[in-house]
């Protein structure tokens, strides 16, 4: 796939956001999953290479949607990507068969399994977008598992030496290969929220002011299919310090986990239950 090693998409300028499209949509991390989501963030910042997982949730909620993630595979294996050899991240046989068997938890449970590819990139390149191949990928999952809702995610650094990193999550919707090149009418998730301690957070935005495209967008091949002709609110949802402002970038608390590990949201009324699944068989994620 030489032709898609490139940027030719700016997921804040071509891609809309749940905002946009007037639908909200929250995906939240448990503690452990956040943090692993930093670590791997800072780390790419510090060793100039990709480190990347997958993350397992589910919808807890449906209107507005609520996706909660409290699983993370092992590490994806170092492996040779366009910036050189051991750079970029794939997952191995290992990591499958640690997703296979929570996806079986899920669906003995009768429940739909959402599966968050995550990979961060190093200062290499445009490295604040997604790559082609990023979004090809994220497309093809969604095609070749159907049982499961796939999502993709994106670490990225700001500046290494605060240190401060962004985050992007899309979700394909529509998937289709063409060609074995995986298309979607992609949408951007902008309220990225954690539990730390008893508290739940949305990771605070700034105001993206750089150009993130290294390419002139390719619309024949059409990866983005709902392309954005007119620039989205162009906010990044980060940790560390607004380059704009130099101050550092504040997450809001939007509500607090109870005795019984419910998630509680005051202002619109919920409390939703995180319990675990429990094991048994069903069908596999396809790679
Ligand atoms: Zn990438």
């Amino acid at each position: 796939m030489a032709d898609l090693q490139t940027v030719s998409y700016d997921q804040y300028k071509n891609i809309p956001s749940y905002d946009d499209l007037n639908q909200k949509v929250k995906i939240i991390f448990s503690s452990k999953c956040y943090e692993n989501i930093m670590k791997m963030s800072i780390s790419s910042m510090n060793n100039n290479r990709e480190r990347g997982r997958f993350f397992v949730g589910r919808q807890i909620y449906s209107n507005p949607e609520i996706i909660y993630f409290d699983y993370n595979t092992s590490e994806f294996e170092p492996a040779r990507g366009p910036m050189g050899e051991y750079k970029a991240v794939k997952p191995t046989t290992q990591n499958y068969n640690e997703l296979n068997i929570k996806i079986k938890e899920y669906e003995s449970k009768g429940v739909k399994p959402v599966v968050l590819h995550f990979h961060s990139h190093p200062r290499v390149g445009y490295y604040e977008s997604f790559s082609d191949q990023d979004l090809h990928l994220y497309a093809e999952m969604q095609v070749k598992n159907e049982n499961c809702i796939a999502i993709g995610m994106l670490g990225f650094p700001i500046d290494e030496t605060l240190p401060t990193f962004g985050m992007c999550v899309v979700r394909p919707e529509n998937s289709r290969l063409l060609n074995g090149i995986g298309t979607a009418d992609f949408v951007r998730c902008e309220d990225i929220c954690y539990i730390s301690g008893n508290e739940i957070y949305r990771v605070g935005r700034f105001e993206k002011k750089y150009n993130g495209r290294l390419n002139a967008p390719n619309l024949s091949m059409g990866i983005v299919r709902q392309y954005l002709t007119l620039p989205s609110n162009s906010m990044v949802c980060a940790e560390g310090i607004d380059p704009n402002t130099g101050n550092s970038i504040k997450p809001t608390s939007i509500g607090y986990v109870d005795v019984n590990r419910n998630l509680n949201f005051p202002n619109e009324n919920l409390i939703l239950e995180t319990i675990g699944m429990q094991e048994v068989n069903t069908s596999l994620f396809h790679r």
